[in-house]
Order: C-alpha cells, then structure tokens, then sequence
C-alpha cells in the first residue's frame, strides 16, 4: 500500500540546512494500523507531509499504491493535531465535514447524508449546525476525524491528533480510532510521541531515532482485539506499571 525507500528531506541549504530525514525505509501492508513513535523534533511531521504530498522530500521515494507521490494522493485524509486550525470557524460542523466530498463527485444530498453519518460515528450527532468555536477541542477533534472518514480514504494519516485534548478524551479518542478502524477497511498512519498510545492503538509500532529521523525499531503488537487498558491476568501480579502503561507492559 505504502512504500518508503531511502527517504530523506533537509530544510534550507547551506551552513544552517537542517536534515530532517535520513534515508528511511518503511513498508506497511493495506488495512495496517501503523503507529510512529519518536522524540519531539525528530522529523515525524516532515515524513507525514512527505507522504501526503505537502512538501517535496530531497531525496527518496514514496510509492502508494505503486504510483510515485507527486502531489496530494486522492485517495488520502490528514488529521493534524491542531485542530482549531484545520477546521474552518465561518462553516457549520456539517459543511466542514461535507466540503471535501466535492472531490468525490457527491450532490448536495449526498453530500449532507454523508457528513451526518460521519459525524453521527464519531458520538456528534445533534451537532451538525454548530459552528467549530461552539464546541470543545475534543469535539472538534472528532469533527476533524469526522471530515476525514465522510471522505472514505484508503489511506488516513494521523499527525499527532490527539496532543492538544485532555487526557480523558484522549483515552475516548484512541477507543475511536480503533471502532472505525474495524468498521471502514482503511489503512490508518498514527503519528504520536507517546508510547503507550502507540502500542494500545497500532498493530505495528515503527520507533524512529532523534533528528535526523531513521526507523531504529520495527515492533509488532500482538495483544488481541478489543484492546484493553488492564494488562492480561497473567500479567498483572507483577505489573507494577502506572494504568497508561499497562499496554505497553502487556506487551512486554
Ligand atoms: P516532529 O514532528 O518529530 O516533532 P518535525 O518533522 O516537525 O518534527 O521537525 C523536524 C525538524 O525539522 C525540527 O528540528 C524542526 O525544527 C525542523 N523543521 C520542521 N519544519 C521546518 C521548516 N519548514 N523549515 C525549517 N526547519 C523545519
């Protein structure tokens, strides 16, 4: 679905050119819940908006789907961490979640239809009319991802989406990642520098170095579905971890 070979990307040039990237290589399989896990300023975000085809990478390829990424894939939805600036303030919630489905071709109606069954998936039924400054930054999160499933992508990439939300909706949030993942056939790019939200979320955890970014680590998490916060029986007498990294424990 996804191939990354000998990625590299510097900003600038001359004696201030920053490497971001470092020849990295990654592979994930279509249907793959894949989560990247890396220090703060390591390059994460670069390599996100490098496969969603935001900015050109120096050097390397990016393949979806066999076909090179030269501009945004059609195939593709972001959700980016700052959500109050991805929605726009002077649009309903639903016409925020409908305006991409231009792209597809969709008539008012359908249009409408769809925006409200997304919205409904993600627990925001009722709030269709509302505009995104009426609602918390959790909503406005689930309006973000909302927007990004009425669009039916092959391919969601998620760049830290849940850093600017409480903890508790944090939790809530990650619970629905993980309900929509089972009921759209998508392959889904979480972006987060938290460990235990990787392992409780991805199939596959990728664990990228500090700057500039390589993959150091490939994991592959095999606790089973549906996930749960509580390590398993047989682990929990010897647990002696904090509740958010009992996932983490669990997997050893
Ligand atoms: P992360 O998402 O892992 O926090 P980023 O990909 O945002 O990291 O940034 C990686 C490095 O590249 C950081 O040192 C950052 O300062 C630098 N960087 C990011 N965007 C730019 C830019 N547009 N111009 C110059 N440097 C940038």
């Amino acid at each position: 679905m996804l191939e990354i070979a000998d990625l590299t990307h510097t900003y600038g040039t001359g004696p201030t050119a920053h490497r971001a990237i470092d020849g990295l290589d990654l592979k994930v399989a279509e249907g793959d819940l894949l989560s990247i896990v890396g220090p703060s300023g390591c390059g994460k975000s670069t390599l996100l908006r490098s496969i969603a085809g935001l900015i050109k990478p120096t050097g390397g390829t990016i393949r979806i789907g066999g076909v090179p990424v030269t501009r945004t894939p059609d195939n593709l939805a972001v959700v980016f961490q700052d959500y109050s600036r991805s929605l726009f303030p002077w649009m309903s919630v639903a016409d925020n979640v409908a305006l991409p489905l231009r792209r597809r071709g969709m008539n008012a109606k359908q249009r409408r239809q769809a925006a409200a069954e997304a919205l409904e998936q993600v627990g925001l039924a009722g709030a269709e009319g509302k505009y995104p400054w009426e609602l918390s930054g959790g909503m406005q999160q689930r309006a973000s991802i909302a927007r990004a499933l009425a669009y039916r992508p092959s391919l969601m990439l998620m760049d830290e989406p849940f850093g600017s939300v409480d903890a508790q909706t944090r939790e809530d949030l990650e619970d629905l990642v993980l309900r929509v993942r089972g009921t759209h056939n998508m392959t889904i790019l979480l972006i987060t520098h938290d460990i235990d939200e990787s392992v409780y979320v991805g199939d596959r955890v990728v664990v990228l170095s500090k700057a500039p970014a390589t993959v150091v680590k490939e994991l592959r998490v095999d606790l089973p579905a549906p996930r749960s916060r509580s390590p398993p029986a047989s682990t929990r007498r010897s647990c002696t971890c904090a509740p958010r990294s009992a996932a983490w424990c669990a997997a050893g």
